[in-house]
């Protein structure tokens, strides 16, 4: 047993979850990590729209971040999840405390990321919207609601909500022509009002939650959706590192109080904290 604070991370087989989960673990947070995929090899990213055929392979697993942890000195808890399934997201903090006996953050940064994501409006149906809202918000807020009595209990905890910068303007185009699936965005926009729901309620005992927007991060699964692309070229992208030092950065400093109740936009943050050596928005494509 260590006496390592612990942090629970969704979606942390690859892109910014697993940058989230290194940085805690750099930070000294044993890290309690979930996704579906176990085994390098096994990741898919599933089509996102129903003009779109293809489940491409993608790399990244659990077992590889937590190899990643461990190399950090800190302990990793492989907890596989899939945000539609209600009982294992429900098993996702029991098993940690009954493993850990505690949980000083959650960061919640997985999404459902099926069929309805890069949808336009007329090929919505009932299935993918009900999917995006099961997986985006509601499985989200039973986490959360999962989490808080143990947190009450001890009078601390830390929830970081992963939002979205589609959640706050209308794309500048349709799904794939440059814009984004008002589902995805939708989902966001709700998800993105619980973090102040959690301070009105609870901030006094000691349980507050933060908004972090991660900007544009070009991952594992988008490479692989595009591997031609020049991402860097045009517009400006930020690496998932930024993101994950600044969960890492709101998770122990206590200066991050002053960014309750804001929309934090990681790149800009990491850039002005200095977070990342070597990387600035300024110098970024
Ligand atoms: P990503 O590279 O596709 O990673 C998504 C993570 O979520 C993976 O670990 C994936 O693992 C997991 N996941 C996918 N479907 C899941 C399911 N049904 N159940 C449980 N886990 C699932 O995505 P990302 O770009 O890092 O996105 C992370 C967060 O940042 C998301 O909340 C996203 O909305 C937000 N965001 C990203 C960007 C960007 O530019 N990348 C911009 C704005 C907001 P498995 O496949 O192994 O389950």
């Amino acid at each position: 047993m260590t006496d390592s604070p612990v942090a629970v991370v969704t979606g942390a087989s690859r892109g910014i979850g697993r940058a989230g989960a290194l940085a805690l673990a750099d930070a000294g947070f044993d890290v309690a990590i979930s996704a579906r995929t176990v085994k390098e090899g096994q990741g898919v990213a599933e089509p996102n729209s129903v003009r779109e055929e293809r489940t491409l392979s993608v790399p990244g697993s659990l077992e590889r971040t937590a190899e990643e942890i461990e190399a950090r000195g800190q302990r990793a808890l492989v907890v596989p999840m899939d945000l539609l399934d209600r009982e294992a997201v429900l098993e996702l903090p029991a098993t940690v405390l009954r493993e850990w006996g505690r949980i000083d953050v959650l960061f919640n940064n997985a999404i459902y990321r099926g069929v309805g994501t890069l949808d336009r409006i007329a090929d919505l149906t009932p299935e993918s919207m009900t999917a995006m809202f099961t997986g985006n918000f509601i499985h989200q807020v039973l986490l959360i609601q999962a989490v808080l009595p143990h947190m009450l209990e001890r009078g601390r905890g830390i929830v970081i909500d992963m939002v979205s910068g589609s959640a706050r303007h209308d794309p500048p185009g349709p799904p794939g022509e440059g814009g984004w699936g008002i589902l995805y965005s939708a989902s966001k926009a709700a998800f993105g009002r619980v973090a102040g729901g959690v301070n009105a309620e609870h901030r006094a005992a000691g349980v507050k939650a933060f908004n972090v927007d991660p900007g544009n991060v070009i991952t594992e699964a988008r490479k692989a959706a595009k591997p031609d692309d020049d991402y860097e070229a045009g517009f400006g992208s930020a690496p998932a590192e930024a993101t994950g030092k600044v969960v890492a950065w709101l998770a122990t400093d206590p200066g991050a109080d002053r960014f309750l109740g804001k929309w934090i936009f990681a790149p800009k943050l990491c850039s002005d904290l200095g977070l990342l050596p070597g990387w600035s928005m300024e110098g970024s494509g």
